[in-house]
């Protein structure tokens, strides 16, 4: 395997809310909820608003990333929601329009995805917020699961909507299909970074005479994550108290991160059904192929005539293992490991789904490696 001994595996919240918006809590609040989860790294993106002088930088061991959540406020049809992952200065004046957008994001080297791009709601909670303009380019990614979002078409009476108040992994089956189907359809044009967030508010609801707090930070710190792959380790917090090198630190650490995140290593992991930890889809030349040839998830790999290409899955548990080919199932099998040879160019991705609560749930979800054939 080319890939084991040199990879560092972190995971973490990329979509989380604090008080600095609509969210319930504080940083504080927020931090204890993914310390109790073991997370590495949080991404708090509150809406329309970047608090990073203030808040950024490792709290009880945890890197604490600071971006923002843009939309539109004045939008006639709410949605177009963006994730601006990593970037130093407020981006939310260009909400108007999504593309000037986009494109600041991406001239601060940071990077831009689509928030809960495709929602689902009911008459009981009419209000939702899907990506309008996809005609949009540059956007480096799509929030392939968001936790909350994933729970809209649910609610669709007062009882139902309790219910999943009060056991929402009862509810939770993964991400949506139709969001599934549309990722495959982008990739097939160009590579689009997956990543899954909670978009964690922990809001309280009245419902009649109950009082609930929807998705604490407790549970969605421990719900959907992304797991990311670095070829070298993050430096962690400095013993030492001093300013300028805590600075370095996390200034390198953000990085390190942000990069994977471009490269696409990394995968969608609902831990709350059990650990994903320990997840790798990879590909190396077969056999008959040239031994130089290696990919990791999120990678594009070219595959000189003659030569094919054998990918490898290895999951945490057995568990139900999906290899998708432009989004249809090539090769299934309940197993912890799972290697198929190739030869035709295509994005090929993984899916996990596990038996857990009485039903078949997404457990994993990678990233593509993107076969091209020169
Ligand atoms: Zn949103
Ligand atoms: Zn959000």
């Amino acid at each position: 395997m080319p890939f084991d001994s040199n990879l560092y595996e972190y995971f973490g919240n990329i979509h989380m809310h604090t008080t600095y918006s609509d969210g319930a809590g504080s940083f504080d609040d927020l931090i204890a909820g993914a310390a109790r989860a073991g997370l590495d790294f949080v991404f708090v993106t509150d809406h329309n608003v970047l608090v990073r002088e203030k808040e950024e930088g490792y709290r009880r061991g945890i890197l604490t990333i600071v971006g923002q959540e843009v939309h539109d406020e004045e939008r006639a049809v709410p949605g177009n929601h963006l994730l601006c992952l990593g970037v130093e200065t407020d981006v939310s004046h260009l909400a108007k329009d999504p593309q000037t957008l986009i494109d600041a994001v991406n001239r601060q080297d940071a990077l831009p995805v689509l928030a809960h791009p495709i929602e689902e709601y009911t008459e009981l909670f009419p209000r939702h917020y899907p990506w309008h303009s996809w005609e949009v380019s540059g956007y480096h990614g799509i929030e392939l699961w968001n936790y909350m979002s994933s729970f809209r078409g649910f609610a669709t009476t007062v009882p139902r909507a309790l219910l999943l108040g009060l056991l929402p992994y009862r509810f939770s089956r993964g991400p949506l299909p139709a969001m599934l189907e549309k990722w495959d359809e982008l990739t097939r044009q160009r590579p689009v970074v997956a990543l899954g967030g909670t978009d964690v508010h922990a809001t309280t609801y009245r419902i009649g005479p109950v009082s609930l707090c929807f998705l604490p930070y407790d549970h969605c710190a421990k719900a959907v994550n992304t797991h990311i792959l670095t070829e070298t380790p993050l430096w962690g917090q400095p013993d030492t108290g001093d300013a300028d090198f805590l600075h370095m630190n996390v200034r390198h650490d953000r990085d390190l991160l942000l990069n994977a995140l471009r490269r696409g290593h990394c995968w969608v992991g609902y831990d709350l059904a059990g650990p994903t930890k320990g997840f790798l889809f990879w590909a190396e030349g077969a056999a008959n192929s040239d031994s130089g040839l290696a990919a990791l998830m999120g990678d594009t790999i070219s595959l000189p005539a003659g030569q094919n290409l054998r990918l490898h899955i290895e999951t945490p548990a057995a568990e139900e293992i999906r290899l998708l080919r432009n989004g249809r199932i090539l090769s299934q099998g309940r197993a912890t490991s799972l290697s198929y040879d190739v030869r035709d160019a295509g994005v090929y991705r993984v899916e996990v789904w596990k038996h857990r609560w009485g039903k078949l749930r997404g457990w994993i979800f990678s990233n593509p490696i993107y076969v091209r054939r020169v």
